[in-house]
């Protein structure tokens, strides 16, 4: 109803000072407080993250927030702390004493959102722990992690429904994700038993976004030509192994070009320290491994380059996702050769025939992607499923059209790679 609504919007000024919703944000806010399923499916960015901390904080009881990194849930927890709210989170990084703490104040009523790690969520004491608290409903975000099909997938999360169901088999869910091919989503909605709940998708196209993509060739001399044109400005290199991150900061550092690597192989606090630098413009460049990104919300950075092929468009989307996020300039630019498609397919020799085949049929889509002439935007709103009528005008093949190779013969290529 009309009050209703307007006592949501002062909820929304009060405790966050924002004037307005954004999106479907209130219609999702709303059908968490009906007590229904809810499927949210936005891009990065968009402002998933209130469409279940407004209900948490409106409802009686505890909402348990289950994300996939210790450094998201601690994001959000601070956030949520400086705003007046009791947020907690349980993981691995606390000890015995601060658990018990964070136990005892969700049995006392007192905390609107807990967090945990969804190896958290399975362990037996903390199951008998979430038996006696009283909850709210549970809130999976990064939801894509839950399919094999999609670019992080974490086997726990499969496990997230069934134990749900043994806490209380009422408590609505709200799923939240920022990657859904219409397979990843299926594919959700299906682990989660959610075929009834209602979904919210909004459109994935990212206006600001230029997409780019250049052959592998000298390389080097084109990334420092074009960051020393771009003086001044925040970006991002992706590459994909950790000896080519450092190797590409070092060399961007004799160039006189401040960078810094980033990668799961450094230790825990080097890469904060390297992380609060870039945040903080002490340098430009984020020289990183893929582990760099999730949850990182830097408005102003103006580029992505990939430097390597990355193995996925999900994966491409997600982490180009990270330009532009102030709405303004973003300028993605991959490099492609097909060396790195053979190479990133022989990454999975080892692994099942059926997670090979899914492999192989991401790869191809990269492949495709890369090498057709038609505009990269309409070529990746497809991918995920939706419809733009008309050329974009505002990508590499829209504003200088080159002959492509044949999809087919470079997808021929990838599969007997
Ligand atoms: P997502 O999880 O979809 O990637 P976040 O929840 O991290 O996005 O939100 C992105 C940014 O948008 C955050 O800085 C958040 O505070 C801001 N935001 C969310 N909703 C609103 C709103 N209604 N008005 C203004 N800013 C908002
Ligand atoms: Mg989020």
């Amino acid at each position: 109803s009309q009050e209703t609504n307007n006592l949501l919007k002062d909820k929304l000024k009060e405790t966050f000072g924002f004037s307005q919703f954004r999106g479907e944000q209130e219609e999702i806010i709303q059908n968490t407080l009906d007590g229904k399923n809810t499927f949210v499916i936005m891009p990065t960015g968009a402002g998933k993250s209130l469409c279940y901390q407004m209900p948490a904080i409106a409802m009686d009881g505890t909402a348990i927030v289950i994300s996939p990194l210790i450094a998201l849930m601690k994001n959000q927890v601070d956030q949520m702390n400086a705003f007046g709210i009791n947020a907690q989170f349980l993981n691995s990084s606390l000890n015995k004493t601060e658990m018990n703490k964070v136990k005892t104040e969700v049995l006392n009523g007192e905390v609107k959102l807990l967090y945990i790690a969804p190896e958290s969520l399975t362990k037996e004491d903390n199951l008998e722990f979430l038996k006696q608290a009283k909850l709210s409903f549970v809130a999976i975000d990064e939801a894509h992690c839950i399919s094999e099909w999609g670019h992080d997938f974490r086997p726990e999360y499969r496990r997230i429904k069934s134990i749900v169901e043994s806490l209380d088999s009422n408590l609505p869910i709200i799923a939240l994700t920022a990657t859904a091919t219409p397979k990843v989503q299926q594919d959700i909605q299906k682990n989660l038993n959610m075929e009834d709940s209602t979904i919210f998708k909004s459109s994935f196209n990212r206006k600001n976004l230029y997409y780019e993509i250049r052959a592998k060739k000298d390389i080097d001399k084109q990334i420092i030509r074009y960051i020393k044109s771009n003086h001044g400005k925040a970006g991002i290199i992706y590459c994909l192994s950790r000896k080519k991150v450092e190797e590409v900061a070092e060399l961007l550092n004799v160039n006189g070009i401040k960078a810094l690597p980033y990668h799961a192989g450094l230790d825990g606090s080097v890469r904060m320290a390297n992380q609060e630098a870039f945040l903080n413009e002490e340098v430009e460049v984020m020289v990183a491994t893929i582990a760099f990104g999730m949850g990182i919300d830097k408005p102003d950075v103006r580029f992505v380059i990939h430097y390597d092929t990355p193995k996925s468009l999900e994966g491409y989307y997600q982490e180009t996702g990270r330009a532009g996020r102030d709405g303004l300039e973003g300028n993605c630019i991959m490099f492609y050769a097909h060396e790195d498609i053979i190479k990133l397919d022989k990454f999975n020799k080892d692994k099942t025939v059926t997670e090979r085949d899914n492999a192989k049929m991401l790869l191809n889509e990269m492949v495709s992607y890369s090498n057709l002439g038609s505009c990269r935007r309409r070529q990746l709103l497809h991918y995920f499923g939706e419809y733009f009528p008309q050329d974009c005008g505002f990508c590499d093949n829209c504003l200088k059209p080159t002959p492509k190779y044949k999809a087919e013969e470079e997808v021929a290529l990838a599969i007997r790679a």
